[in-house]
C-alpha cells in the first residue's frame, strides 16, 4: 500500500457496479478486489443496476481477498406502481439497498425478482409497495442524481425531497437510511450535496 492511500481515513465503497450491471459498470470482481486491497479497504457493497447476478462471485471473491462483502442492489422504484406501464409517464427513480443481515438478503431477493416478473417495463422496477412489504433487514441510501431524493432537489422542489426522505426514513428506521451527496467534484452533484446537507429531518 502507499504511504499516501495508508494516511487516508478508513472509508467503504456502497455503491459500486461490478461486470454485471450490463452497460453501466467495469469493474471486473477479481481486479476489483485487488483494487480494494491496494487502497487498505477493509469491506466493499455490491450494488448491480437491478440485478443480483453477480453477487455469489462478488462474496466468494471478497472472502478469498479476506475483504467484508456487503450484498446490495441499486434498484429501480417505479415512479406509480410497478404494475403501472404507460409510455412517457412510468419512470423510475434509484435506490440503493444495502443488507444488513440473512432476512434482508431474502427480502431483497423477493423485490428483485418482482421486479423483473411484475415490473419489468424498459428496467425490473420495484415498488413502494413492494419497499412497505420488504424492508426488514435492509438499510436505503439515496442513491445517484436519478435518485428520488436528488430529482426533487436538483428540481428545486425542497419539499418534495423533505417528504421523501421522511419518507424512507420512517420505513426504514432511523440509522437505516443515509442520504449521499457527493463532493464538488461537478457543479450539478455539489448542488445536489449541498441540498441533501439542508433536508433536516432528525
Ligand atoms: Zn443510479
Amino acid at each position: 500500500m502507499s504511504e499516501a492511500l495508508a494516511n487516508t481515513r478508513p472509508f467503504v465503497h456502497l455503491h459500486i457496479h461490478t461486470e454485471y450491471s450490463l452497460l453501466d459498470g467495469a469493474c471486473r470482481i477479481d481486479q476489483l478486489m485487488d483494487r480494494v486491497k491496494e487502497c487498505g479497504q477493509t469491506a466493499i457493497a455490491c450494488t448491480d443496476h437491478g440485478v443480483m447476478y453477480g453477487c455469489v462471485q462478488f462474496y466468494k471473491a471478497a472472502k478469498k481477498a479476506g475483504i467484508k462483502p456487503i450484498i446490495g442492489c441499486e434498484v429501480y422504484v417505479a415512479t406509480r406502481t410497478r404494475f403501472d406501464k404507460v409510455n412517457k409517464i412510468d419512470g423510475n427513480n434509484h435506490l440503493i439497498l444495502l443488507c444488513k443481515n440473512e432476512t434482508g438478503y431474502k427480502n431483497l431477493i423477493k423485490m428483485v425478482s418482482a421486479g423483473f416478473v411484475e415490473g419489468f417495463y424498459s428496467k425490473p422496477r420495484i415498488d413502494k409497495e413492494l419497499l412497505e412489504q420488504y424492508h426488514e433487514g435492509l438499510i436505503c441510501l439515496s442513491a445517484c442524481l436519478a435518485g428520488e431524493i436528488p430529482r426533487a432537489i436538483l428540481a428545486g422542489d425542497y419539499e418534495g425531497a423533505k417528504a421523501a426522505a421522511l419518507w424512507y426514513r420512517d420505513l426504514f428506521g432511523k440509522g437505516n437510511q443515509l442520504l449521499v451527496g457527493r463532493k464538488r467534484i461537478f457543479r450539478i452533484q455539489a448542488h445536489l450535496a449541498d441540498g441533501i446537507r439542508s433536508i433536516k429531518i432528525r
